[in-house]
């Protein structure tokens, strides 16, 4: 049986940043030029697995940070472990799908003499050749669909002998396109010392009946975050930061919202939204990690029980307000992990009821935006300020790259 795993890290040590991994110093630069500061909870708990050499089995979808949960501790036990031929071996359903792991992979090998390439089907003459020479000159990761893959192990084109980590992605969508036997075919032609992982939006016991056959005694991490709720109206504002405020004071003006949770970023700004409104004539308290815990509990039990109608909190103390049935929950700024956006806009509607939830956009935020929207499956109705605040910005998310990043060609 898998061993689970729930929200806190393998050894109980928490994992506030990338520096906590004991990364290579490489991969630090690969992800401070990547523009990812904090890693996401499932890259808090698959990491120091991989990195310890356990075999994982991981329930997550797209949006939650998934591919970088595996690349960034294979490419650490590259580092640490270079061989000849290939080390490595990522399986994904589709095309599109394995250009995006490689273009992941490339930016965060920036800094290193690791090669890797995308091998797809649906390539022409021209191509193949070309791939055929790359793979001849030897690659250290090879991201590649089953068909494809196939074709290559067939004509003993992958040098296969030393490969110490497969990873498949995506296994439920692969099993749906019928790659069942693509993949027991790619195992077969794969050595027994390799490390194996596993990841699958959803467990369906075909799934588990894979890992059977292909993982050894694998630690399961679930992350599976459930959709909002039908109930919940969401809804989006594109704001600059000094719109914001008066944006949520004549939002909530006026109407029959009986109990509102805001979040911000800041403790800073999470007392300067309550004086605010409170200013404004509303019942607020806000509620950080200036406050001690006796006074916390009082100000959610006033919470809870209705005396109180709106609370501030910053997003590090969201997870821990444990409140549901909450009117209007208000991102005042976007939450960094996608997943807390589905928990908090969880407190809202609950059974039959209905909720709404607002967020904030500015434009820094609005590539963590698209990642949220990505993670629900749901493009979400942006509306612009009311018209007398001005105009707010476009829409317009950018990837956060701040280098143009090149493949670059393995050192030998
Ligand atoms: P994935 O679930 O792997 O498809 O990742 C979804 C998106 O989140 C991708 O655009 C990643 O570049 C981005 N991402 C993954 N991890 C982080 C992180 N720790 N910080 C910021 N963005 C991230």
């Amino acid at each position: 049986m898998p061993k689970m795993t729930n929200n806190t890290l393998a050894e109980d040590k928490t994992i506030n940043s990338f520096h906590d991994f004991g990364f290579d110093p490489q991969i630090i630069d690969g992800l401070d030029s990547i523009g990812f500061e904090t890693p996401t909870p499932i890259q808090q708990q698959i990491i120091p697995h991989i990195l310890q050499g356990k075999e994982v089995i991981g329930c997550a979808q797209t949006g939650t940070g998934k591919t970088a949960a595996y690349l960034l501790p294979v490419l650490h036990r590259i580092l640490q472990n270079p061989v000849a031929g290939v080390n490595t071996i990522i399986i994904c359903p589709t095309r599109e799908l394995a250009i995006q792991i490689e273009q992941q992979l490339v930016g965060f090998s920036y800094f290193m003499s690791i090669s890797s390439m995308a091998v797809y089907g649906g390539t022409d003459g021209i191509e193949w050749e070309q791939q055929k020479r790359a793979l001849g000159k030897g690659v250290d990761v090879v991201v590649a669909t089953p068909g494809k893959l196939i074709s290559f192990l067939n004509m003993d084109l992958i040098p296969v002998h030393n490969l110490q980590h497969l990873i498949l992605d995506e296994a439920d969508r692969m099993l749906d396109m019928g790659f069942v036997d693509d993949i027991m075919k790619i195992i077969s032609y794969l050595p027994e010392s390799k490390l194996s992982f596993l990841f699958s939006a959803t467990m369906p016991p075909r799934i588990r009946e894979l890992s059977r056959k292909i993982l050894k005694n694998p630690v399961e991490v679930n992350i599976s975050v459930s959709k909002p709720a039908a109930g919940i109206l969401q809804v989006a504002y594109l704001t600059y930061d000094n719109q914001k405020q008066a944006v949520l004071s004549q939002l909530i003006k006026g109407r029959d919202l009986p109990s509102i949770l805001i979040f911000a970023s800041t403790k800073s700004k999470v007392k300067s939204i309550a004086r605010e409104l409170q200013t404004a004539g509303f019942q607020v308290s806000d509620i950080h990690s200036d406050l001690e815990q006796s006074e916390r509990e009082k100000v959610l039990l006033r919470f809870r029980n209705r005396t109180l109608q709106i609370l501030v909190a910053t997003d590090v103390l969201s997870r821990g307000i444990d409140i549901e049935n909450i009117s209007l929950v208000v991102n005042y700024d976007v939450p960094h992990d996608a997943e807390d956006y589905v928990h908090r806009v969880g407190r809202t509607a609950r059974a039959e009821q209905t909720g709404i939830a607002i967020t904030f956009i500015n434009e820094a935020d609005q590539i963590k935006f698209s990642r949220i929207e990505k993670l629900i499956e749901s493009n979400l109705l942006k509306l612009s300020p009311p018209a007398e605040f001005g105009p707010g910005p476009e829409y317009n998310p950018k990837p956060l790259r701040r280098n143009n990043f090149h493949k670059r060609k393995k050192k030998n």
